[in-house]
């Protein structure tokens, strides 16, 4: 498996500055994540420095080049889950394999997509899930639906196979978005994938069964979301993070409740902007920087 000192996820503003820092620091940095939103021809009119304004495009482009000038790794590859592992460093999943870290720092964006299902809250931790690493257990040999449409759905119902053979995928009517060779995994593990609409839970006592656009109803013991991609809020589940919402809580120092876990920009949710996201990505490179040469015996980690 591959090792580095230092894993981000997310290539926008807030990943790339905390990068810039880790990397000049001298420490190994990887940054897992693709270009992100803001990454098109929006024009910014309020970040420090360029009077005659500059596209998202282009500001991330340059900061893109930077990271690179101190080696920062970049790859556009989705990460699907991130588990701590008794050899005191996080395991990141991604779609492509494994990567080992010493420190991790999440910079994902808000980018959480609701389930389409009306009363979904109503019976969550009844029934209805976002976190399979924390509550497959519980449905062991019982029906589950996971609802999603992408890698991350299929990663989810692949790892649920392992506590039952009861899985299946629905699409919410949305277009697949698998790549084949997922779409062959879950053919192999015996997963299908329906396009089919749940539009409400139903139960008295927590889940019993689903309603479907189309006035089916089927009977149903648990529901995983996993719908776009993993989020923080994903990784949070998995990892014991603090939230506050749909946010990551972090402190003044960008450190999260779990050692070795920083968050930075609009994952912690404070101003969403691209100046707040830089600056917090700054102190969070700079926390994880302290975190791991700390593990390395080295006190002064200020950079
Ligand atoms: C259209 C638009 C216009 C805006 N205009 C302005 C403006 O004029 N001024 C301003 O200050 N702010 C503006 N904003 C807000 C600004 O873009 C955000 O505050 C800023 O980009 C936040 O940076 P971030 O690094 O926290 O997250 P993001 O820029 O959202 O980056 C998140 C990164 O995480 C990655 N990611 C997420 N999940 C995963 C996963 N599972 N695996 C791997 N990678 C993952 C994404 O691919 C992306 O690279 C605008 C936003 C939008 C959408």
């Amino acid at each position: 498996m591959k090792h580095v000192q230092i894993l981000i996820v997310g290539q926008g503003p807030a990943g790339i500055s905390a990068a810039i820092y880790t990397a000049r620091a001298g420490l190994d940095t990887q940054i897992l994540g693709c270009p992100p939103k803001i990454e098109g021809d929006y024009d910014i009119d309020n970040y420090f420095g360029f009077p005659e304004s500059i596209t998202g495009a282009e500001l991330i482009k340059r900061g893109v080049k930077q990271a690179e000038r101190f080696d920062v790794a970049i790859r556009c590859e989705r990460v699907l889950g991130i588990h701590s592992s008794d050899r005191n460093t996080f395991e990141v999943k991604t779609e492509k394999g494994l990567i080992e870290a010493d420190a991790v720092i999440l910079a994902t964006g808000v980018a959480r997509v609701k389930s389409m299902i009306k009363n979904a809250a109503d019976y969550e931790g009844k029934g209805i899930s976002y976190c399979v690493s924390c509550d497959a257990f519980f449905f062991r040999d019982k029906k589950v639906m996971v609802v999603g449409e992408g890698i991350f759905a299929a990663n989810q119902a692949l790892e649920l196979r392992e506590y039952t053979s009861e899985v299946s995928i629905y699409t919410q009517g949305r277009e697949l978005a698998m790549t084949p060779e997922f779409i062959q995994r879950l053919k192999k593990a015996n997963i299908p994938i329906i396009e089919r609409t749940i539009t409400m839970a139903t139960g008295e006592n927590g889940l019993q069964g689903v309603i479907f656009k189309d006035g089916g109803t089927e009977t149903v013991d648990g529901i995983f979301v996993a719908r776009g991609e993993a989020s923080s809020l994903d990784f949070a589940y998995s990892l014991g993070l603090m939230r506050k919402g749909v946010f990551i809580e972090a402190d003044n120092e960008q450190k999260t409740n779990i050692p070795g876990v920083f968050a930075a920009g609009d994952c912690v949710g404070n101003f969403l902007q691209i100046s707040v996201a830089v600056g917090e990505g700054a102190k969070a490179g700079r926390s994880a920087i302290k975190y791991v040469k700390g593990l390395n015996g080295i006190t002064n980690g200020d950079n």
